[in-house]
């Protein structure tokens, strides 16, 4: 067996003790004579999993009291539209910050149920940058504000949490989600699909402030009402199981490495080491300020464009995996993730720069 360094966006890499562990498990977990994917998701075997993945997620990120965790279906998509649903009330508005495609993803969504305001366009130009939020035109009828915290396409990440005042903060979390420690207390809604950073995908992860519950339009789908799914601890239908216990076996393995400090120490010092890389070369490129690049997702490209397939192929013969960047940008992208080991990143670094040393 060989495996490769893999800086897929999504599904992504995921920490090799957990993929170990399901393996070890798989035919028989824990004396049960089946595999989890085989159990009733109202078995005492799969309630005792589902209850341990959400107190170690509450544990890991010190989610308050007053916020109910949710494990849903549908991906951060679904939640595009569940956010507006369940959120909009009886308010004319909704603020949304644009700072690329995954933002526009929701605020297209969210148009289709009630008027949008784009408080910010950013994540455009070159550098690409997040406007200053003095310069964010908010609405105060606004039932919230959403933000995509990290753009997963272009790397533009935001480095701290905007304020919203008393207006409830939304975000899309998606690849940033677990990356560093977070304060949970800052938001009404947090909504993180689990393929890039703690899981297989089929699962969504939504964290939502409790006095948030009773807002929902009648029209949202059962599945997707936040308050019906929390009063049936995210069971109103066959949950994800298997996604939910990798996710599961994921938290143990973050809380074992010592917990998201220790996480945003890594994701930090990888992420730095590949931008200086970047940056100290003429051949390699990253089209993002320095201010709002992205921890989780590297974008970069070459000063000849036309050594694009090259690289790729010759990264792959090399054991770097799917860094061809995004359909609608081109170029690269290498997704470095808490799963990615900083040998992943050194080995990139290197074969990088042999590369320009070949072609530049
Ligand atoms: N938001 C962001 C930031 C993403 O990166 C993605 C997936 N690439 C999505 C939303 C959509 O997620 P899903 O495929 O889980 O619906």
């Amino acid at each position: 067996m060989s495996r490769v360094f893999n800086f897929s966006a999504g599904p992504a890499t995921l920490p090799e003790p957990v993929l170990r562990q399901a393996a070890e498990e798989m035919l028989d977990w824990h004396g049960t004579g089946m595999s989890v994917m085989e159990m009733s998701h109202r078995g005492k075997a799969f309630v005792s999993i589902a209850e341990q993945a959400e107190a170690d997620l509450r544990e890991l990120l010190a989610v308050p009291d007053n916020y109910r965790v949710l494990f849903l279906q549908g991906g951060a998509t679904a939640q595009f539209a569940a956010v507006p649903l369940n959120l909009v009330g009886d308010a004319p508005v909704v603020d949304y910050v644009n700072t690329g495609s995954w933002s526009k993803k929701a605020i297209a969504e969210a148009g289709k149920y009630t008027r949008v305001n784009v408080v910010a366009e950013g994540g455009k130009g070159d550098p690409m940058g997040i406007p200053a939020q003095a310069t964010w035109q908010c609405d105060p009828q606004a039932a919230y504000l959403h933000y995509c915290a990290n753009e997963t396409i272009t790397g533009v990440e935001f480095a701290d949490i905007p304020d919203s005042g008393d207006v409830p903060l939304v975000s899309d979390m998606s690849s940033t989600f677990l990356s560093r420690p977070l304060d949970v207390s800052r938001f009404g809604v947090i909504y993180a699909g689990a393929q890039k950073n703690f899981g297989p995908a089929g699962l969504t992860v939504v964290i939502v402030r409790d006095d948030l519950l009773d807002r929902a339009s009648s029209l949202t789908p059962s599945i997707w009402d936040y308050k019906r799914q929390a009063e049936a601890d995210s069971m109103l239908n066959t949950p994800a199981t298997y996604s939910l216990y990798i996710a599961g076996l994921v938290f143990q393995w973050l809380k074992g490495e010592g917990g998201l400090e220790v996480m945003a120490e890594r994701n930090h010092q990888k992420a730095s080491k590949l931008y200086a890389a970047i940056d100290g070369s003429a051949f390699y490129r990253n089209p993002v300020e320095p201010s709002a690049r992205s921890w989780m997702n590297v974008p970069f490209v070459l000063a000849d464009d036309s050594l694009d397939g090259q690289f790729l192929s010759e990264a792959e013969s090399a054991g770097l995996s799917t860094l061809k960047g995004h359909r609608s940008v081109g170029g690269m992208r290498a997704s470095i993730y808490n799963a990615m080991p900083e040998a992943g990143v050194d080995a990139l670094i290197e074969f990088m720069a042999d590369f320009e040393k070949r072609h530049g």
